[in-house]
């Protein structure tokens, strides 16, 4: 049995794990990444990244991702093509065993495993993703300048994209399942009185229709009489929920919400666990960005360096 002792380790490779990798490195501490099955994390299913700050021009997702990955190495961060699938908090040293094998004996963890969006699952959706899908409007909704969308969704989420893409879109349209929003009354207000929204109630996506050149359409079906009923848009944003990836930690002793997302102290990324840390989306549902996500990264190598030296 492999066996391997380190201060820090960290779980997840999106842009909170490199950025916690980043400056454990960096204080020494020989942090051990373990990347997990979507190297990169998210931004490695998008194109265009606009809102990264320090590159003028758009970059790459991927890019980025490899960029952030090659700089954790660089300053000496162990990067690990692994997973762990089971975790041991129940006193320090932690015990996190991988999928090869190894077992890791970590005197702080960071968990940074991120979340995922939820997708409604046609195949349509999968074949449009980044020409007019995407679950992103802060990322991608300045390419929908001057056009029509449709989001998908009527929970917080899909009504703050709505408004967010009604600031840069000529037309919205809000698709619902169902004839009342899940979402905060305030937010259903706002958007009833937003004149570039429109709502389509009781209905559900059967298609997203395109062409060479991205979505040029989606034909919906009704929940009510199953009627079918074609619309005209350059693009949908589906913003039905997140799923963080917090399955290895539900008998952890780990404080999560109903949802799954860890429970962090507020304005820190300290879990109930002294020792173990939260971040990016695995523990933030609000803001969901991955420049939130790496400063979260930096407060929680941060922290644990804080803790390792106050002992
Ligand atoms: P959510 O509250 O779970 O809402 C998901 C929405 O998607 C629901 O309206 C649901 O319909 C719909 N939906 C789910 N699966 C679907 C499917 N397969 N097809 C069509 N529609 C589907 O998710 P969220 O809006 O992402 O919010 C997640 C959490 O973060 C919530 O606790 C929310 O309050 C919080 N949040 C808060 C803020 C804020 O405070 N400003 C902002 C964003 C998110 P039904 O209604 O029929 O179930």
């Amino acid at each position: 049995m492999n066996e391997v002792k380190t201060k820090v380790l960290i779980i997840g490779s999106g842009p909170a794990g490199y950025t916690a990798a980043i400056y454990a490195a960096r204080a020494n501490l020989k942090p051990i990444l373990v990347a997990g099955l979507q190297k990169g994390g998210q931004l490695t299913i998008t194109t265009d990244v606009e809102n990264y700050p320090g590159f003028a021009d758009a970059i790459q997702g991927p890019w980025l991702m490899e960029q952030m990955e090659k700089q954790a190495k660089n300053v000496g961060t162990e990067i690990v093509n692994d997973m762990i699938k089971s975790v041991d908090f129940s006193k320090r040293p932690f015990v996190c065993k991988s999928d090869d094998g190894t077992t890791y004996i970590a005197d702080t963890v960071i968990i940074s495993t991120g979340a995922s969006a939820n997708w409604l699952g046609i195949p349509s959706e999968k074949k449009y993703m980044g020409k007019g899908v995407s679950a992103c409007a802060t990322c991608d909704g300045f390419f929908f300048s001057d056009q029509k969308v449709a989001v998908v969704g009527g929970g917080n989420s899909a009504v703050e994209e709505a408004m967010y893409l009604a600031g840069i879109a000529k037309e919205v349209v809000l698709i619902h399942r169902r004839d009342k929003l899940r979402c905060e009354p305030i937010l259903a207000d706002r958007l009833f009185n937003n004149d570039k929204i429109s709502v389509i109630w009781n209905s559900e996506v059967d298609e997203i229709l395109g062409d060479d050149n991205g979505v040029n359409g989606l034909k919906l079906k009704s929940k009510t009489d199953d009627s079918l009923s074609q619309i005209d848009l350059n693009g949908v944003f589906i913003a039905i929920g997140h799923s963080p990836a917090t399955g290895i930690f539900k008998d952890s002793g780990l404080e999560m919400d109903e949802q799954g997302y860890l429970i962090v102290e507020k304005g820190t990324p300290k879990t109930n666990i002294t020792g173990v840390f939260g971040a990016g989306d695995v523990a933030d549902k609000t803001y969901r960005q991955a420049v939130t996500a790496a400063g979260l990264g930096c407060q929680s190598a941060l922290e644990a360096q804080k803790l390792l030296e106050s002992e």
